[in-house]
Formats: structure tokens, C-alpha cells, sequence
């Protein structure tokens, strides 16, 4: 857990992770062992299918969650469900939106996991009935089990055409050995529960990370970014393809802003540090712009 500059509490936590309920390597109990060493505050276990509960491990909140992986023609879906108040119940062959619709029924959260590594069409993306949460960075998708681990740029482009989902970072564990602790998010919550982490994750009080710590406000017309620990550089990301001040660098930035333009349709922000690692803010979408 982490105190911001206004005393807020950013808990740490991994949404998505296998076990050998389903195809990961460690069982629940010595996965929840490492994670609590790791000094995280909250973790997901999401096999393949299987529904884990809300729970407790020693002081870290356990929330439930599922991953559903299905075909829809050739397009590849993973869709993980949270927060569940009870077992959604679905077959081999559903299609993504009634996997949504079940969730939801079952008063889950419904996450749309590493798009990039599935080869997501941002059209279908934006053809989903809603999605709540979708993983700009997915450890395991990328080195050195596959080689797609950043989505941002396909959600960028589903964004355009109307996709909206706050974006968080996971590692999606599955071998325990490059992969685990290597994504994660920071979630600003009043306390350590189920319902205060759903809520703050609704709200897109959310920095997804693979290391950094960052804040973001948007005030006065500026994106605005705070890193405590300072980073080697901010790179803004808007709606057009080309903006002349996008990029804050120089010696160690502790600071950066970015002057949204009446035409930027969004504006985000990614934190990269000295060691390559990056963390990822929300989105700002500016109602009427013309991009
Ligand atoms: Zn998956
Ligand atoms: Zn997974």
C-alpha cells in the first residue's frame, strides 16, 4: 500500500492469476503465500472456468474471479469475471456477450484481459455489450512465454470507435517464474474490501503499473502528472496521430503536463521508468471533440 500526496491509500493487487485449478504451476495457497511476500494487499485468483471466492489470506483480501476463454468464429476471447456473487453458470460454445450477460447477473465485474495477445479486433471491442475493466499490460503475454504483452495502442484505436474501459495491468501468473509480480494495479480505496476496491475500480481510480508510482489529474485545461519517486520519461498519448509536446524528459522527471487541444478526443499517460518499467494512467475523454 502506498500514501499518496493528499494521504490517500493506493492498495496493491493482482486481478488475474492461475493455479493448478486450472493451468497454473502453484496451488492457491502457496500462490497466496508468495503474493503476501511480495507485499501485495489484494490478489484474484481467475483459473480458466473455475470460480474462486471472496476470501482472506493472512490480511490480503482475496476477491473471486473466473477467466472464460472462448472462440467467437476466429476471434479469440478472454473475459474474466469479479466480485461474483455466485457461480455464473456457462458452457463451452457461449458467445463473449452472453459470458458478459452471465457475469453481470451474477453481480460481477467483467474484464476484457490482454486484448493485444488475443489479436482483438477493436471493432468487435467496441461491439461489446460493456466492459468494465481491460488490461493495457499482461505479463505473461509477453517475455519469454509470447510476445504481446502491451494493448495499449489496440485499445487507443478501439477507444475511437467508442470502447470504454478502465484500464488495469495484471501479470495473469500462470508458470511463477518471469511472470508473477510483474504487473499489477495500484487501486485508491477508502479500506481493504471487497466493495471499496470494486467501487474505486469502477470509478477508474486505478494506476496500472509494472513498477512506477504516479498521480494524474486533469486541471485547468492540463493533463497533469506527479511521479513522487521521479521517472525517466512521461509520454502523453491523445486521439491524433501527431501532437508536437507529447513527451516530458530530462534528467529525472518528477513532473509533466500535457495542454489538451480542442481536436484531442482523449488524453493519457504512461510513466516509464529508468529501468524500462512502466506504469499507465485512466483516460481523460473530452466530450465533443473532433479528433
Ligand atoms: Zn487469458
Ligand atoms: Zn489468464
Amino acid at each position: 500500500m502506498i500514501i499518496d500526496s493528499k494521504g490517500n491509500k493506493w492498495y496493491k493487487g493482482n486481478l488475474h492469476t492461475h493455479t493448478t485449478s486450472s493451468d497454473g504451476k502453484l496451488p492457491s495457497g502457496e500462490s497466496a503465500k508468495l503474493y503476501k511476500s511480495l507485499g501485495y494487499d489484494f490478489l484474484s485468483f481467475t483459473d480458466h472456468w473455475i470460480t474462486s471466492e471472496t476470501s482472506d489470506y493472512e490480511g490480503m483480501l482475496l476477491i473471486s474471479g473466473v477467466e472464460y476463454d472462448v472462440f467467437d468464429g476466429d476471434s479469440c476471447y478472454h473475459i474474466v469475471g469479479h466480485f461474483l456473487d455466485e457461480k455464473p453458470k456457462l458452457f463451452l460454445g457461449c458467445t463473449p456477450n452472453e459470458i458478459i450477460s452471465e457475469i453481470r447477473r451474477c453481480n460481477g465485474t467483467v474484464t476484457l484481459a490482454h486484448p493485444a495477445w488475443s489479436l482483438q479486433r477493436p471493432h468487435e471491442m467496441a461491439a461489446l455489450d460493456h466492459v468494465d475493466f481491460t488490461e493495457i499490460y499482461n505479463s505473461v503475454s509477453g517475455y519469454p512465454y509470447s510476445a504481446r504483452p502491451y494493448s495499449g495502442t489496440l485499445i487507443d484505436v478501439a477507444a475511437m470507435l467508442g470502447f470504454r474501459a478502465v484500464l488495469t495491468a495484471a501479470d495473469d501468473t500462470h508458470y511463477y517464474e518471469e511472470d508473477a509480480g510483474r504487473g499489477f494495479v495500484y487501486v485508491k480505496a477508502d479500506t481493504l474490501s471487497p466493495d471499496s476496491v470494486r467501487k474505486a475500480l469502477l470509478r477508474g481510480d486505478v494506476l496500472a503499473s509494472e513498477g512506477p508510482f504516479a498521480e494524474w489529474r486533469v486541471d485547468n485545461g492540463f493533463f497533469k502528472v506527479h511521479i513522487p519517486d521521479g521517472c525517466e520519461h512521461v509520454q502523453f498519448f491523445t486521439s491524433r496521430c501527431w501532437n508536437p509536446d507529447t513527451t516530458s524528459r530530462g534528467g529525472t522527471v518528477y513532473d509533466a503536463e500535457y495542454k489538451i487541444k480542442s481536436n484531442d478526443r482523449f488524453v493519457r499517460a504512461e510513466i516509464v521508468g529508468f529501468d524500462g518499467k512502466t506504469a499507465y494512467t485512466q483516460y481523460h475523454f473530452i466530450d465533443g471533440g473532433s479528433g
